[in-house]
């Protein structure tokens, strides 16, 4: 539903990614009349660009599976990973709430979800970690259910979805990286790659939806379903006072402002402030300017909900370990305009990946999450240095697994010569030199990597000793899925600078989503989710879907709360 702007309803939604439709989505199964207003062109924010992994331990798919872990152990993981920073109000509001939310989009919406029964958690060795069984990620769904709203969905991130068509995490992409050594996979692939085509030309875009694509397509359908009133190219720019609470907002449409009253109150879920140079400038140390850093989030998250939260009373935390959710990112030249962010999730894993700085050293283990990376990067970096470094390998690796934007085989790779992205060298000495890192270096670290790589061992960092490194390498790579040697060459790199999937800090609020006063007292009637409120990882990650499984559950939370339904009485 969309139309003309209402004037009134009961609660109001800035922004519609995961948190803002998981709010949506839950107060108008509640019985509340919704308008979700988002500033972009199209909904879905940084949800539709992302992997679409949600983590909820304890979720319903992994005990139909019979993995029934003991809440104790999730705790002992949390507790171990966040320190000082592990809020006992908010672990057990996920930990009670992330499985009945998810038993509620099932039976209630069109929301469902496939299991993460192998996926585990970043870091195997402390105590606590799961090996699988605590995430989901949305279900792929036929885009055609969506009607006329698919032109309304975030297409995919064109710099990780070959022709716009995603690829998902699993079988999906065991199947891309071997479509050119085993004939199934070759099958499947040119069967997806059919499908994709006929879809464009038929719809304008891929209809196999998957990831957070499918995400936020399952919410919006849901929306839809539901009469929610959704409206695209509308933005907050002021909360309005109703007394003590914050009764509705002032929203710019087609160059006009209207006021929107919302009874029940205003749900800010703006995404974060990936795109605030202020903010970053002041949060993030490696970014001075706010310049430096690269966010791979859409350009129009530029920490509104924020700035609106602030301006009525509440306030950003900034005693996060990490402010933003850090990323190895490269920069994809495009002519005539930014530089598109690749974000590396996936190939620095495979065996004979490696990261050096422009010393030509190692300085992490390459396999390890895209945030460890990138906080060991930062860390390597001596002050006054920018931060960078550079993803590394031969010609082999390039054309079976690619090298970020670099596809692997068949597709080419002179065009990523051709505008510098790529760099390459026959030898290591001219790979170091095209690069501008130290020769000496870089061939001392070759030396050792390759001594110990050829039994499958990498004694420095050592990689692919955490069941999350395993399974992020190649299985078909033994002894070490994670490590093989490096040669003959020729050699390609790519330059690696400081990025961020999402933002970690924000407004604060208690475990209802409440935003809070700076004397803690909740602000009747404003809420905030996803990455406006306040990570409740307290900028640690501890697993992959730490965003996305909290913003959907306290999606779940705030709308309980804005319909005034107790969550034990919920229907679930
Ligand atoms: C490539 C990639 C992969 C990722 N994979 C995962 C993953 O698998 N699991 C995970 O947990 N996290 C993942 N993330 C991070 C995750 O996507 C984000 O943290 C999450 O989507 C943020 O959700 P959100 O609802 O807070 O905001 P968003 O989804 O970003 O939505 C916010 C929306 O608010 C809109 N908005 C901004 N200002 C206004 C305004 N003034 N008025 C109205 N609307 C406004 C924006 O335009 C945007 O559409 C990934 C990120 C990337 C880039």
């Amino acid at each position: 539903m969309s139309g003309d702007l209402p004037s009134s309803c009961d609660l109001l939604v800035i922004g519609s990614g995961a948190g803002g439709l998981a709010s949506a989505v839950t107060a108008a199964v509640l019985g509340l009349d919704v308008v979700v207003i988002e500033k972009a062109r199209h909904f879905g924010g940084t949800t539709a660009w992302s992997g679409g992994w949600m983590w909820l331990p304890r979720n319903p798919l992994a005990r139909a599976a019979g993995i029934d872990e003991d809440e104790a152990t999730i705790r002992t993981y949390l507790r171990h990973e966040l320190g000082e920073g592990y809020d006992e109000a908010f672990v057990t509001m996920l930990l009670e709430q992330g499985p009945r939310m998810v038993e509620f989009f099932r039976r209630e919406s069109a929301v469902d979800f496939i299991d993460g029964n192998l996926m585990p958690d970043f870091h195997g060795n402390t105590p606590g970690a799961g090996t699988g069984g605590r995430s989901l990620c949305a279900k792929p769904f036929d885009g055609r259910e969506l009607g006329a709203r698919l032109h309304d969905l975030r297409p995919p991130l064109a710099e990780i979805a070959p022709f716009g068509m995603n690829i998902a995490s699993g079988a999906d992409l065991q199947h891309f990286l071997h479509a050119t050594r085993r004939l199934p996979s070759f099958l499947r692939v040119l069967r997806r790659l059919a499908r994709h085509f006929v879809d464009r030309a038929s719809h304008g875009r891929g209809l196999h939806l998957v990831n957070g694509n499918a995400l936020v397509a399952r919410l919006l359908k849901s929306a839809d379903d539901l009469g929610i009133a959704l409206f695209k190219d509308t933005a907050a720019a002021e909360l309005l006072r109703d007394g003590e609470r914050i009764g509705g907002a002032v929203v710019e449409r087609e160059g006009q402002r209207r006021t929107i009253q919302a009874t029940r109150g205003v749900v800010l879920a703006t995404g974060g402030f990936p795109h605030d140079l202020a903010r970053k400038s002041a949060l993030f140390p490696h970014a001075p300017t706010g310049r430096e850093h690269w966010s791979a989030a859409p350009c129009s998250n530029t920490g509104d909900g924020l700035r609106l939260g602030e301006a009525a009373g509440g306030h950003v935390r900034t005693d996060l370990r990490h402010a933003g959710a850090w990323a190895p990112v490269s920069l994809v030249p495009k002519p005539g305009g930014e530089p598109g962010r690749f974000p590396h999730l996936v190939e620095r894993a495979k065996p004979g990946a490696l990261m050096v700085r422009r010393d030509g050293k190692r300085f992490c283990n390459e396999a390890d999450s895209y945030h460890d990376v990138m906080q060991a990067l930062l860390a390597a970096t001596p002050a006054g240095e920018p931060a960078e470094a550079w993803l590394l390998c031969d010609h082999a690796f390039l054309r079976r697994y690619g090298l970020g934007r670099v596809r692997p085989r068949p597709f080419p790779i002179r065009p990523w010569l051709g505008n510098g992205y790529l760099k390459r060298g026959t030898t290591i000495a001219e790979l170091a030199s095209a690069c501008g890192i130290d020769a000496a270096g870089l061939a001392g670290t070759l030396d050792t990597y390759n001594a110990a790589a050829a039994a499958g061992r990498d004694p420095e960092f050592h990689r692919g000793e955490t069941p999350y490194n395993r399974i992020q390498g190649a299985a078909d790579n033994q002894p070490n899925p994670c490590v093989a040697p490096l040669g003959p060459g020729p050699f390609y790199a790519v330059r690696i600078v400081p990025g961020s999937l999402g933002t970690f800090a924000g407004l604060k609020t208690d475990a209802q989503a409440r935003v809070l006063d700076d004397h803690d007292a909740p602000i009747p009637g404003l809420y905030a989710v996803g990455n406006d409120m306040s990570s409740m990882m307290a900028g640690r990650y501890p697993a992959g879907g730490i965003t996305l499984g909290p913003a959907m559950t306290f999606g779940y939370v705030a709308a309980h709360h804005a319909g005034g339904i107790p969550l034990a009485n919920n229907r679930s």
